[in-house]
């Protein structure tokens, strides 16, 4: 950013500014106005959202079997989401690859099944391989009281290969699930979670049946 290298603004702010920068979808302009809003507030309003920011890392982990966020229960050992213990069809795994997808599919009532949320998705450009993702957990996860997978990782080139090489994974275990993939009614190149209500129930009625070796 050029302006940031502007000796007229104090390090403090030219700090923020980066910081904010950082965040998806934050632009410099952003980041920028986003810093004078701060600068505007009172320590009191401050102190409230930097504790949230705090709060969210010291509370909020990962659910130990699909991998949604959760909050750190201290009367439990074990750390399973709400969903993975809910009244859920747990012969259904659909698998995205992040938890603001999982949010977006409830949010729309039209799925009751489990959820495997991957943490990202294969991206050679960005240095994400498959080790950087959550599949292993998930193939250990299917066994045959899975009668259904369905992939409703992104309609991008990395969401598609994703979904292609955990498929070929899936062929090689001693199962024999409906493997299926939400309908490209999906704006292609779009992220799930941008998809709106209607657009996205259908792509979950018209799913259609996914294999890549055939
Ligand atoms: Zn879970």
């Amino acid at each position: 950013m050029e302006s940031i290298n502007n000796k007229i603004i104090p390090k403090p702010i030219k700090n923020l500014i980066l910081a904010f920068s950082g965040l998806p979808g934050i632009g410099p302009k952003t980041a920028q106005r986003l810093t004078y809003f701060v600068t505007q507030k009172s320590s009191e309003e401050i102190e409230t959202l930097s504790q949230a920011l705090v709060s969210v890392k010291d509370h909020i982990v990962l659910c130990e079997m699909c991998f949604y966020i959760m909050e750190i229960n201290p009367d439990k050992d074990s750390r399973i989401c709400l969903i993975c213990e809910g009244n859920r069809n747990k012969n259904q795994i659909c698998i995205v690859e992040s938890p603001l997808d999982v949010i977006v599919i409830e949010n729309s009532g039209i799925y009751d099944g489990l959820y495997h949320i991957l943490h990202g998705a294969i991206s050679p450009m960005n240095g994400l391989g498959p080790n950087n993702l959550k599949i292993d957990a998930l193939i250990k996860r299917i066994d045959n009281n899975i009668e259904e997978i369905i992939f409703a990782t992104n309609p991008t080139l990395e969401g598609e290969a994703t979904a292609m090489y955990i498929q070929e994974l899936i062929s090689e275990l001693n199962v024999n699930p409906t493997i299926t993939m939400l309908a490209r009614g999906l704006p292609t190149g779009a992220d799930l979670e941008y998809s709106d209500f209607s657009t996205l129930s259908n792509a979950f009625e018209n799913r259609s049946s996914f294999n890549y070796s055939e």
